[in-house]
């Protein structure tokens, strides 16, 4: 709000200002005109004063003028002056020339032979004669001819005889109509009007026919009555101008003067100069017109309004620069804080996740660590269940051997070497038998270590059936195991798809406990990326949700015959081997079978 009032108040300054400084200049350049022209028309009126003042000084030095003055009446004489005169008029240009005795009678003229001639009249009254008789000196006068109603300049000077008494004067007349002619100011823009005035003021030359022998000086109203002025003009009315001083303009010199003239019902205005001339009490009146002043102060009203729009613009421009800038300015700094804050929060939560990448890889290696555990405690557990049927494998070759060597000792009393020898091969075949299971549980116990590599399939099996089968409850089950000829390849770890293998035929033995004909069938099939080991039993087949038999601590047994691990620990052992395991009821009779999917090399797709 304060800065529109503000823009007001410029705009309305600078309007002022403009119209003001228009006025000035424009009244400069009319003064500035006005002093060319006045000083042109004084130097052309002083020229012309100058051509004809020595002139009449001349013509008095010729001895005809002091010889006529002293004889008037010698017509001889009177003749040689009348045409001495007339040449000299028509040399000088001058309009007359004539010769006055000491009375003001003039007794010979260059228009003696003119009806008007001047020859017998008398101009005692004309200041031009009297001064030069009264003074002996050169005069010089204005007037309107008495005879020729004609504007003209008089110079005149006074006549010497011998005795140095003035005899006569002698006067040369010429017409000022010339003077005006040179007034013409054709290329000039400003009109312009100009008077000579004489020392009261009356015009008697002006730019303006009408504006002749009118009297100029500014609120006098009444032509003047002075009977000295009348008689320099006689038969004019003297009529008063309509002049009135509207005073000194602002931007003009102290001789200019702004006056407004009413002439013939139109009011026009003008700057006015007054010029002394030199010589006489003349002055010169220059009046230019001002009406270019008006336009001047258009052109400047107009310039300062367009100065104060471009700066007015360039303000606004400015200021709005300034506050986009500063308002990018703030709106970085807000990025830049927001920046701060968000690398802060994320560095916060960066440094989180670290913390929670770091807890998920201590839980991970925990996790690992504690599956580890749990296959082995599953093992150990397999190895629990397995304890009973194992105390009878290893009593029967045991007690075997006691019975051999017993009767072997009998034999070796009779001295028969070939039995006892006999014995001991038994003995030692039964020993070796012993070795080899224990062995087998040995490496079944034994934790796992280090990555997956190749495994023969056909190894893990066998080894897996020697485990199951030193139990005395596998006896009456039948294993069908065709055992192919050439290694069966894959991706694993022995010892960990052995305990997979032993926890899939522990499941199945369990499951047909209950059977007539229990039949375990182990086989191996191929397909294009793997091979899958197929453990199908003809017990009771899976409980309904087959999927839920994987999951940890699912059981249908009896705490002491299973603990529900064994399935969910088998998964595992083969997704981190990047096998398959799955299993499903069977679809030709009861029974459930078990697949077991190994890579050729890689993940099962
Ligand atoms: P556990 O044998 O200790 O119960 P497992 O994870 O090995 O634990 O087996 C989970 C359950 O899956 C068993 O309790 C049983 O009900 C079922 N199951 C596993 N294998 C067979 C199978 N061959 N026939 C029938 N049921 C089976």
């Amino acid at each position: 709000m304060t800065y529109r009032i503000w823009t007001a108040i410029l705009f309305v300054t600078t309007a002022f200002l403009s119209w003001q400084s228009g006025g000035w200049a424009g009244f400069r350049l009319v003064e500035q005109e006005g002093i060319e022209e006045s000083f042109r028309y004084s130097q052309l009126v002083a020229n012309e004063l100058k051509r004809y003042s020595p002139i009449p000084e001349l013509m008095a030095e010729h001895p005809l003028m002091q010889q006529t003055l002293e004889f008037p009446s010698s017509d001889n004489l009177i003749l040689l002056a009348n045409e001495e005169m007339k040449s000299m008029a028509t040399i000088v240009g001058s309009s007359d020339v004539y010769l006055m005795d000491a009375a003001g009678l003039t007794i010979a003229a260059s228009n003696y032979d003119r009806e008007s001639s001047f020859i017998g009249r008398n101009f005692d009254f004309r200041p031009y004669f009297y001064e030069a008789l009264n003074t002996g000196r050169s005069s010089l006068y204005f007037a309107l001819g008495t005879t020729s109603d004609l504007r003209g300049l008089y110079f005149s000077h006074p006549i010497r005889g011998q005795d140095g008494l003035v005899l006569g004067v002698i006067a040369v007349k010429v017409q000022v109509d010339e003077l005006e002619l040179q007034w013409q100011r054709p290329a000039k823009f400003n009109e312009a009007e100009m008077v000579v005035l004489d020392g009261d003021g009356i015009s008697f030359l002006a730019s303006k026919e009408r504006w002749l022998y009118r009297n100029f000086e500014p609120g006098s109203g009444e032509p003047p009555v002075d009977i000295r002025i009348r008689q320099r003009y006689p038969s004019r009315t003297l009529t008063a101008m309509d002049i009135k001083d509207l005073g000194h303009p602002l931007g003009s010199s102290e001789k200019s003067r702004r006056i407004r003239i009413l002439d013939e019902g139109v009011s026009r205005e003008y700057l006015s100069i007054l010029t002394p001339l030199p010589k006489l009490d003349w002055s010169l009146q220059v009046m230019i017109s001002i009406r270019s002043v008006f336009w001047t102060q258009v052109r400047f009203l107009i310039a300062g309004l367009v100065i104060f729009l471009g700066c007015f613009q360039t303000w606004l421009y400015l200021r709005e620069r300034y506050r986009r800038e500063a308002e990018l300015a703030e709106r970085g700094e807000q990025l830049e804080r927001r920046v701060t804050e968000r690398t802060a929060d994320l560095e916060a939560s960066n440094r989180q996740l670290v913390d929670q990448i770091q807890q998920r890889e201590k839980a991970q290696n925990e996790l690992k660590e504690t599956q580890r555990e749990l296959i082995q405690a599953a093992k150990l557990a397999v190895l629990g269940q397995m304890s009973a049927g194992l105390n009878h494998e290893m009593n029967q070759p045991l007690t075997a051997i006691q019975t051999y060597a017993r009767n072997s000792r009998r034999f070796l009393e009779r001295g028969d070497t070939a039995t006892v020898d006999a014995n001991l091969g038994e003995i030692t075949s039964l020993c070796n038998k012993m070795a080899e299971l224990t062995r087998q549980f040995k490496v079944f116990a034994r934790k796992s270590e280090g990555p997956p590599s190749s495994v023969d399939l056909r190894l893990a099996v066998d080894a897996a059936l020697k485990i199951i089968t030193a139990q005395d409850n596998s006896e009456a089950i039948r294993f069908e195991w065709p055992r192919p000829a050439t290694p069966v390849m894959c991706h694993g770890d022995l010892i960990r798809v052995e305990q997979v293998l032993v926890n899939l035929i522990a499941n199945a033995m369990q499951a047909v406990e209950e059977v007539d004909n229990p039949v375990i069938r182990i086989e191996v099939t191929e397909s294009a990326q793997c091979w899958s080991c197929l453990v199908r039993d003809n017990g009771s087949g899976l409980p309904s949700d087959t999927e839920q038999i994987f999951e940890p601590f699912f059981t249908t047994k009896s705490m002491k015959q299973g603990l529900g691990l064994g399935l969910s620990i088998s998964r595992q052992i083969v997704d981190a081997l990047g096998g398959r395991l799955t299993g499903r009821n069977r679809r030709d009779g009861p029974g459930a079978d078990f697949v077991l999917m190994l890579n050729k090399r890689g993940t099962v797709e």
